[in-house]
């Protein structure tokens, strides 16, 4: 049997900085307003190694692949995961999710209960609540005012996909720039490899067959009315982004859609997939007001910077009240004291050294890791040849330098070892 090898290959982009979108917010506390991170791009990335890379703080926009800087950076982004198989809905969740289904089955318009509902006991699971009132999971004979549909499809453009986000995005976002390729470069363009999901026995019909880049569509008597970008790893599905029509604005979708993606990993776990466990929520932006809202759901966890261990959430808040950057495994490394309302960073001295610090970083990393570290050395018919980063002709060269060890550095050492560079 021939086993398929995923190979990654990255192609660093370096350092970058930019004007920071979050502290623009009314009530944000940071002054900065610059945000750092280092970033990559990538046409073939294994799902894995992707895997790995969200749980050193990495996340990808299309084939674009970026960490946070979090020690500089004026809002930290800390990575945000919600345990799947132990997560149960708050009433209020309960309680949109009952409204939605009222009017899938009966028609009833929003914010109305009739009087036989409320006595209703709530259904065994909200697995089942959520599946309550899909066309395919109807018992035979049971009637319904409209045909709700939510499937799996592949991430491809279609004109109507885009409609629906282009008509998204001016309504919520006040934006009118996308454009059919920036919408595919964002949402449809995935470097994920699809690989099969190792399921012991037959899956359910509705559960993936692979891990890769999916969009979850939803429809009302055919429409489509909501789309969520999801990408389906090894341990979680991952979100990415969702939009709704504007006449769903009363059905709180955002939070549908949250459960719905929830309980797609837990069915994934329970049809045998043991390691599959979280949905991870993209980043908690503690300095955002505005960008709290995904802690909400419950139990949620936080990735330690430092560390790269987990944390709950409640654990953190009263230091990220305190420090701008926070560490729960290292408290003593937790930076930026907020004082009245505002972070101070006076103490930290390359506050104004926007430069990497190529020397630090070389003399922190063991000398023995450049000649494990690969590099596209060249490339023709197909054939790449790579070589040992310590034996690399650009290797004394700062700018190429730079890409590389900024980008190991963000990759950790055991990641770095399993993908391959081409700066
Ligand atoms: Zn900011």
């Amino acid at each position: 049997m021939v086993v398929p090898i995923c190979i990654t290959i990255l192609d660093p982009a370096g350092p970058s900085r930019s004007t920071c979108g979050y502290c623009s917010e009314p009530g944000q506390r940071s002054a900065k307003k610059t945000s750092f991170s280092t970033g990559s791009f990538v046409s073939q990335l294994s799902c894995p190694v992707y895997m790995d890379m969200l749980d050193r703080g990495w996340r990808r926009s299309g084939e674009y692949l970026y960490k946070p800087n979090m020690k500089k950076t004026c809002c930290p982004q800390y990575t945000i995961r919600l345990d799947a198989l132990t997560f149960g809905p708050s009433k209020s969740l309960r309680k949109l999710l009952g409204r939605w289904n009222r009017y899938v089955l009966l028609g009833e318009s929003s914010g109305a209960q009739s009087a036989k509902q409320k006595g209703d006991s709530a259904p065994a699971s909200f697995v089942d609540a959520l599946h309550a009132s899909e066309a395919t999971f109807l018992k035979p004979g049971t009637s319904s005012k409209y045909r709700f549909e939510v499937t799996l499809e592949e991430s491809t453009f279609t004109e109507e996909k885009y409609s629906l986000y282009h008509a998204y995005q001016r309504r919520v976002h006040k934006d009118e720039r996308d454009t059919p390729s920036s919408f595919t470069r964002f949402l449809v363009d995935s470097p994920l490899v699809r690989q099969p999901i190792e399921y012991p026995s037959l899956p359910p019909p509705h559960l993936p067959k692979n891990y890769g880049s999916y969009h979850q569509m939803y429809r009302l008597d055919g429409e489509l009315i909501a789309i969520g970008f999801i990408d389906i790893l090894p341990a979680c599905v991952s979100s990415v982004y969702f939009v709704y029509g504007e006449k769903w604005e009363w059905a709180s979708f955002g939070k549908l859609s949250a459960m719905r993606e929830v309980s797609l990993a837990r069915e994934i776990h329970e049809a045998g997939v043991e390691e599959m466990k979280y949905l991870y929520m993209g980043f908690y932006i503690y300095s955002c007001p505005k960008m709290r809202y995904k802690g909400e759901y419950s139990p949620s966890f936080l990735l330690d910077p430092e560390s790269y261990l987990w944390h709950p959430l409640e654990a953190w808040k009263p230091l990220l009240e305190t420090h701008r950057y926070a560490s729960i495994s290292f408290p003593e490394r937790s930076m930026g004291a907020i004082t009245n309302g505002e972070a101070d960073d006076s103490s930290s001295e390359d506050e104004d050294d926007h430069t990497y610090p190529l020397d630090l970083a070389l003399k922190t990393l063991p000398e023995s890791l450049w000649d494990e570290v690969m590099i596209v050395s060249s490339a023709s018919n197909g054939q790449v040849y790579v070589t040992p980063a310590s034996r690399w002709t650009h290797w004394k060269h700062e700018g190429y330098q730079t890409k590389v060890v900024s980008m190991v550095e963000a990759l950790g050492v055991e990641l770095a070892k399993a993908i391959i560079l081409n700066p």
